[in-house]
């Protein structure tokens, strides 16, 4: 019996004039997400429907859609031609054998000659008489038949959807640069606003020979898995040890992070200004750690105009992790390599730094130089 999955995405994001510009990205980005797979695209009103593929991929092709943001839930249906004796066959074979159930039945093609509730009563006496562990349950079913009569004069025949990743289509809110370290929490700040529509690159500062060339191959295979969700991604690696250098030898040891920070945010928006991104993400979340007290966040905020989105800021650790897990960055984020902030790592690190006071101590500093070499430094992976 054929087979097809129905796609749906969330109505209200696709109102109005935008439409067609949220419309057609979401299916670029459907088809690239399956681009290893042959099958058929069809569009139908409110939803897509994938068919003709080859049935041993079925669950490749699901794991494939439910990481394409922009689809809130899909079912994989038996699509017969629209007769009642065809589409009895195909309920039988939904496996449904005992328990409750019900049948809801959609009929768009008014020349069938059963109304909806016919369709449905015929279809439920048909799997009592053939099932008698089955029966009825109008108000608590456990077990929901759709039947959907389409104008095409076929019908899908279908259980529950699955709910897929939702969110709104990557690319309809413009580009973001994410600073990804090999943390556990950026790769979740990239991903959740990814998740809002946002087209993502990454930077990464890089600190060889004080951290090791597997540090940033655990950088990259991070990007990589965000790759799922967010399709193709540039890398930008940036050589960070002089400027920490710089640093450690000329200035106050406790404000090592902050200013490290404030170095990271300038070179990341510089960058982000070259290659269009209008926001930069980060994975803080307030009060983890010294560097990330509001007064923290205040000194590295400063050296940026641009919106940084933290999407993490109200999270607590374990939530990050729950959706670290879920999204499978989880296990190459624990992998025990250094990042640059470990190195020089302050005894007792400012967690009040005041900006003035900051700012002084970075008066002796060739600021412009160090970032202008750091930027000639970078080297871009494409993903
Ligand atoms: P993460 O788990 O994301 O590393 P963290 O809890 O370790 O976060 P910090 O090390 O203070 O926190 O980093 C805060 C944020 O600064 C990170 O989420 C990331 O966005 C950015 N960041 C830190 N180190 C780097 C780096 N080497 N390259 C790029 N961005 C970085
Ligand atoms: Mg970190």
């Amino acid at each position: 019996m054929e087979k097809a999955i129905i796609l749906r995405y969330s109505e209200i994001h696709l109102k109005g004039n935008n439409r067609y510009f949220f419309e057609n990205l979401l299916i670029e980005n459907i088809k690239s997400s399956l681009k290893r797979y042959n099958y058929q695209f069809k569009k139908t009103y409110g939803r897509y429907i994938i068919s003709d593929y080859d049935e041993s991929y079925e669950q490749n092709i699901i794991d494939s859609l439910k990481k394409v943001f922009g689809i809130h839930s899909l079912s994989v249906c038996y699509v017969i031609n629209s007769n009642i004796d065809d589409i009895a066959s195909a309920t039988f074979q939904l496996g449904i054998k005992s328990g409750s159930f019900k049948v809801e039945c959609n009929r768009a093609d008014k020349t069938f000659p059963l109304k909806s509730y016919e369709i449905a009563a015929e279809l439920g006496g048909r799997l009592l008489d053939k099932f008698k562990d089955l029966r009825v349950d109008l108000h608590n079913p456990e077990h929901i038949i759709y039947v959907d009569v389409r104008e095409s004069k076929k019908t899908f025949v279908f259980l529950d959807s699955i709910p897929c990743a939702g969110g709104l289509p990557v690319g309809c809110s413009g580009n973001g640069l994410l600073l990804l370290s090999g943390g556990i929490d950026s790769p979740v700040a990239g991903y959740m606003m990814a998740k809002r529509g946002l087209s993502i690159s990454a930077i990464h500062f890089h600190s060889y020979p004080f951290t090791s060339t597997q540090a940033k191959e655990k950088v990259l295979k991070l990007a990589s898995l965000l790759t799922d969700y967010t399709g193709h991604m540039d890398v930008y690696v940036v050589p960070f040890t002089d400027i920490q250098v710089k640093i450690h030898e000329n200035c106050p040891e406790e404000f090592m992070i902050t200013i490290m920070r404030r170095f990271m945010m300038r070179i990341a928006e510089k960058l982000a200004n070259s290659i269009s991104a209008k926001a930069l993400i980060t994975g803080e979340s307030l009060g983890q750690v010294a560097s990330q007290t509001l007064d923290s966040i205040n000194a590295t905020n400063d050296v940026v105009s641009m919106p940084v989105f933290r999407p993490l800021i109200g999270f607590d650790k374990m939530d990050i992790i729950d959706i670290a897990q879920k999204i499978d960055t989880y296990e190459t984020s624990i992998l025990p390599y250094e990042d640059c902030c470990t190195v020089f790592l302050p005894k007792r690190p400012a967690t009040k730094p005041k900006l003035s006071v900051v700012k002084k101590a970075e008066e002796k500093l060739e600021i412009d130089k160090l970032i202008e070499e750091a930027i000639n430094g970078i080297e871009k992976i494409r993903l």
